[in-house]
């Protein structure tokens, strides 16, 4: 047991035992569309799984697709937060303010050899027959992974891959913890050599969130199922650039009665439409927190 504090009876208490109340969870959308039902039902877990640990409910804006990313998506994500009655702590995090930070971790990667530049445009990667699907879609098949120095045309657009079977090997084997799961054994190959700047960005998904959960302390990542098999992705890079793995907690996702995930491209409910109709978004989360759904929703079977 490490040294102890105190608590109120003068009786000890271990520091693991604080460090454990002491949460940081966050909601961290894209500010590409505006949020539905869905994300109402996993911020309201990320934030009480934060204050019934007397911890912190972070906000990050996931906002590095610069194209796709509106101001005003990012206004609505906050008054709908405000809306659902979830108050954040401490100023809100943009990902397309850290850009620099993103490439200090990919030069990182790229010294250790674990990187190389993709030039393949995505209908070359689709055609590719022998692709392999992935949650993500078609595993890259590793086209560019050999090119030699003279081959490369740095000047061309290109995106950063990972190199991943050599990344697991430089990482040995690793597992991580979800609070549904339990102890998972990371599996990065089959999501095979990710994206880890893109051609319009000089990050990807993967890596700012992983850089980023780390930089805030987030010891709790509270998020849906489907973003289940990218963490054994954002495990391997936390091997590689030595930072802390949290705990997860990815829980099920809503689905609309024809049993299809709610997506904002399916013409789900948005929380700003609610909203607008003068829709009460205290009590709605309320009611997420008893899991009781509006009519015509449901928590997807594990
Ligand atoms: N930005 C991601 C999304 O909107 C979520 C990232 C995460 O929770 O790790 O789907």
């Amino acid at each position: 047991m490490m040294t102890a504090w105190q608590d109120g009876d003068g009786q000890p208490v271990a520091v693991d035992e604080i460090v454990d109340k002491l949460a940081t969870t966050r909601f961290a959308p894209s500010p590409t569309g505006l949020l539905h039902l869905g994300h109402a039902w996993s911020a309201v877990q990320a934030h009480d799984l934060a204050r019934a640990a007397n911890g912190r409910f972070l906000l990050r804006i996931e906002d590095i697709d610069a194209a796709r990313s509106r101001d005003e998506h990012v206004a609505a994500i906050l008054a709908d937060l405000a809306w659902l009655g979830l108050e954040w702590d401490g100023p809100v995090l943009f990902q397309s303010q850290r850009l620099a930070t993103y490439g200090s971790a990919l030069e990182r990667l790229r010294q250790a050899g674990l990187v190389y530049r993709c030039f393949c445009t995505r209908a070359e990667i689709a055609a590719s027959a022998s692709a392999p699907h992935g949650s993500e879609g078609p595993v890259y098949p590793g086209t560019c992974r050999r090119l030699t120095a003279a081959e490369e045309r740095a000047d061309e657009p290109h995106c950063w891959r990972i190199d991943m079977a050599a990344a697991t090997a430089r990482a040995g084997p690793l597992t991580w913890h979800d609070a549904h799961a339990g102890t998972v054994s990371a599996d990065p190959m089959a999501a095979g050599d990710v994206v880890l700047a893109r051609k319009d960005a000089p990050s990807s998904y993967h890596l700012s969130v992983v850089v980023d959960d780390a930089a805030q302390g987030v010891t709790d990542i509270v998020r849906g199922t489907d973003l289940f098999d990218a963490t054994h992705v954002h495990r391997v890079l936390q091997a590689l650039l030595d930072l802390p793995t949290p705990r997860y907690h990815h829980h099920a996702l809503l689905v609309g009665s024809d049993g299809e995930r709610l997506a904002k491209r399916r013409g789900a409910p948005t929380l700003a439409a609610m909203r607008a109709a003068g829709e009460d978004g205290h009590a709605l989360a309320q009611r997420l927190r008893q899991g009781q759904l509006p009519l015509g929703f449901a928590v997807a079977a594990p």
